[in-house]
C-alpha cells in the first residue's frame, strides 16, 4: 500500500474501530484536538502501564509524581518559555495559509538529501555487492554537491535561529525559492514569532484575576517538586522522577493527525545526577529508551537516533529517537542532557535553595539532569502505523480474501480474549460467560454472539485481540475450547484450564520488561 494510501486508511480505521474520534465532531471537530474511544483509552493506557513500569517498577531510583496543569506564571518565566518558546511563522499571501518557517526550509533540505539516496540506491544497483556506501558518499561529486547545498542551508538557518534573525530566515526562504505548496506561489509575508503557550484566567474577578499558562510541558512539575520528592522521599543522587500528562501548545501547524495536536500527552522522566557524570548517564539512557521501544516488537528499521547537531544554550548533548511514520522519519522522543539549567534558574526566580548535599564527598551542588521525553500520542501513532495490515488469506474453497489485521503487541492490544459462543443456543453462551467470568480478572476480555465465526474474528482482528476462543458442543462433553492465534490465524483445541496460562504467556506485561530488564 502507498504511504499515503496507509495513512488516510488509518485514521478511517481508528475511527471505524473506536480508537480516535475528532474532538467534538458532530460539530464539525477541532482542529488539532483528538478524543480516544473504548479501544483507544484501552491501548493508550496499556502504553502509559509499559512505560511506568519500566521507569517506576524496574528502577528503584525512580518515583513518579502527578503535578497540576496550572502552575504559578512566575515557572515560565523561569524555564524561558514566555520569552522564547516561539516558533517563526510565515504566511502565503495567496493560498493564506500558514507555516512553520523554519520546517519550510526543512522540508526544501530534505529534498536534497532525496537526491542523495537516489544516487545511492542507483549506484547500489550498478555495482552489486561490490558497492561501498561510505566510499561512494565521500566521492560521487553528485552527492558532494547535494551534501554542501545542505550544509550551506542548514548553517544559515542554525544561525538564523540562533540569533532570531527573522529576515535572515525570509531571505533564505526567497534566496532557496520555495513555494507554496498549495498556491504555489513565492507571495510570502514577513516571518513573524509565534508563542505556542495558551494562556488563560484564574480567579473570577476581573480585578483580581491574573494571567497563567496552560503547562507546554509536564517536565516543569517535576523540576519544581524536586526537593519536596528528594527530601520525602529521601531519594539519593543519581535518582529520577517520572511523570505521564497533558501538555498544551498552540501548534502553528497541527497536521498530520495525532502526530502534532495541540492538546497532548507526555511521558517524562529526569534524573538528577551529579555534575561530571552527566555523559555516563546520558548514554546509559540511550540505551535503555530505544530498547523500551524495540520491546514492542515493532520493526527495528523503523527507529533511528537523530543527534542535535545545534544545541540549546543550556544542553550539552541531545539525541532525538525517530520513527519512521507514513510521513517518514520525525521525531518520537527526546533524550537531553540539560545540565542544571532548570534547577538554577528555579532557584534564581524562587528565591528557594534548590541544592543536593551529598553526605559521601560533603559537597553541595545544583543536580545536573538527563532528561527522557516521548509523546504518548506519538507512541500510540507507531503502533498503529507498523501494525496495521492487509493480508491476503486463503479460503477453505480455495479462494483468496483479504483481511484487516491490527498486529500490535499483545501485551498492549485493549482486549486480549475474544470469547465466542458458536450458536447462541444450547447453553453455549452461559459456557462462555462462565469462562470469562474466570478470565476476567486477569485479562481484558470481550464477549461476542452476533454474527458468522468468520466475520467475528475479522472483527477482533482489526482491533488487534491476539486470541478468540471459541466455544461449541464439544466444549460441554470435554472442557476444552478451540484458541484462535490472532496472526499466524492457526486454530488449536485446548483444554479451559489452561487458557489463563497460554495467555498469560503472550500477553503479559512482565514479557515485555523482562526484554529490557
Ligand atoms: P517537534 O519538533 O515535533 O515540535 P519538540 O522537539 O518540540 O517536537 P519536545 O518539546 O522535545 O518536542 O517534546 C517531547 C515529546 O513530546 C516529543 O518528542 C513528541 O513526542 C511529543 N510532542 C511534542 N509536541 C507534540 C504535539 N504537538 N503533539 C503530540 N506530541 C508532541
Amino acid at each position: 500500500m502507498a504511504q499515503d494510501d496507509l495513512f488516510k486508511k488509518l485514521i478511517a480505521h481508528a475511527k471505524e474501530y473506536g480508537f480516535i474520534f475528532q474532538s467534538s465532531e458532530i460539530y464539525d471537530g477541532l482542529s488539532a484536538v483528538y478524543d480516544y474511544g473504548q479501544m483507544g483509552v484501552e491501548l493508550k493506557n496499556n502504553i502509559k502501564k509499559f512505560w511506568w513500569e519500566a521507569m517506576v517498577k524496574m528502577n528503584e531510583n525512580i518515583v513518579g509524581i502527578d503535578s497540576a496543569i496550572f502552575m504559578h506564571p512566575e515557572v515560565w518565566n523561569a524555564s524561558g518559555h514566555t520569552s522564547a518558546f516561539n516558533d517563526p511563522l510565515i504566511d502565503n499571501k495567496d493560498s493564506k495559509k500558514r507555516y512553520r518557517a523554519d520546517d519550510l526550509i526543512e522540508e526544501h533540505i530534505q529534498k536534497y538529501q532525496a537526491k542523495i539516496d537516489k544516487e545511492v540506491a542507483k549506484a547500489r544497483k550498478k555495482f552489486g555487492d561490490d558497492f561501498n556506501k561510505d566510499q561512494f558518499l565521500e566521492t560521487n561529486p553528485n552527492v558532494l554537491r547535494n551534501k554542501a547545498k545542505i550544509n550551506e542551508i542548514q548553517d544559515r538557518l542554525n544561525g538564523a535561529l540562533e540569533s532570531d534573525n527573522l529576515d535572515e530566515i525570509k531571505q533564505i526562504i526567497i534566496d532557496c525559492g520555495i513555494a507554496c505548496p498549495v498556491s504555489g506561489s513565492k507571495n510570502w509575508t514577513d516571518v513573524r514569532q509565534f508563542n505556542l503557550m495558551f494562556d488563560t484566567q484564574l480567579g473570577s474577578v476581573a480585578e483580581g484575576s491574573s494571567k497563567i499558562y496552560l503547562r507546554p510541558e509536564t517536565a516543569q512539575g517535576i523540576f519544581v517538586n524536586y526537593l519536596n520528592v528528594q527530601k520525602t522521599g529521601r531519594m539519593k543522587i543519581p535518582f529520577g522522577i517520572a511523570q505521564i500528562g497533558k501538555a498544551f501548545r498552540n501548534e502553528i501547524v497541527a497536521r498530520q493527525f495525532i502526530f502534532r495536536m495541540r492538546e497532548f500527552e507526555q511521558m517524562e522522566m529526569q534524573f538528577f545526577v551529579k555534575p561530571g557524570t552527566e555523559m555516563e548517564w546520558f548514554e546509559h539512557w540511550k540505551d535503555l529508551r530505544i530498547k523500551w521501544h524495540q520491546a514492542m516488537g515493532l520493526p527495528t528499521e523503523k527507529y533511528r537516533f537523530h543527534k542535535h547537531e545545534k544545541l540549546a544554550h543550556y544542553a550539552n548533548a541531545a539525541y532525538d529517537i525517530e520513527f519512521e511514520f507514513p510521513f517518514g522519519f520525525k521525531e518520537l522522543e527526546g533524550i537531553h542532557s540539560r545540565t542544571n539549567f532548570d534547577l538554577s534558574q528555579h532557584q534564581e526566580f524562587s528565591g528557594k535553595k534548590i541544592q543536593y548535599f551529598d553526605h559521601e564527598s560533603g559537597e553541595s551542588y545544583v543536580p545536573y539532569v538527563v532528561e527522557t521525553s516521548i509523546g504518548l500520542d506519538r507512541t500510540f501513532l507507531t503502533i498503529l502505523s507498523a501494525g496495521l495490515k492487509e493480508e491476503e488469506v486463503k479460503k477453505e474453497n480455495g479462494k483468496s480474501d483479504t483481511r484487516t489485521v491490527l498486529q500490535i503487541p499483545p501485551a498492549l492490544a485493549p482486549i486480549k480474549l475474544a470469547v465466542l459462543p458458536l450458536v447462541k443456543k444450547d447453553g453455549l453462551p452461559e459456557k462462555a460467560r462462565e469462562i470469562i467470568n474466570e478470565l476476567k480478572f486477569d485479562f481484558t476480555c470481550q464477549y461476542d454472539e452476533k454474527d458468522s465465526i468468520g466475520r467475528r474474528y475479522r472483527r477482533q482482528d482489526a482491533i488487534g485481540t491476539p486470541y478468540c476462543i471459541t466455544i461449541d458442543h464439544t466444549t460441554l462433553e470435554d472442557n476444552t475450547v478451540t484458541i484462535r492465534d490472532r496472526d499466524t490465524m492457526q486454530q488449536e483445541r485446548v483444554d479451559i484450564n489452561s487458557l489463563a496460562q497460554i495467555l498469560d504467556d503472550k500477553v503479559s506485561m512482565k514479557k515485555l520488561l523482562k526484554k529490557i530488564f
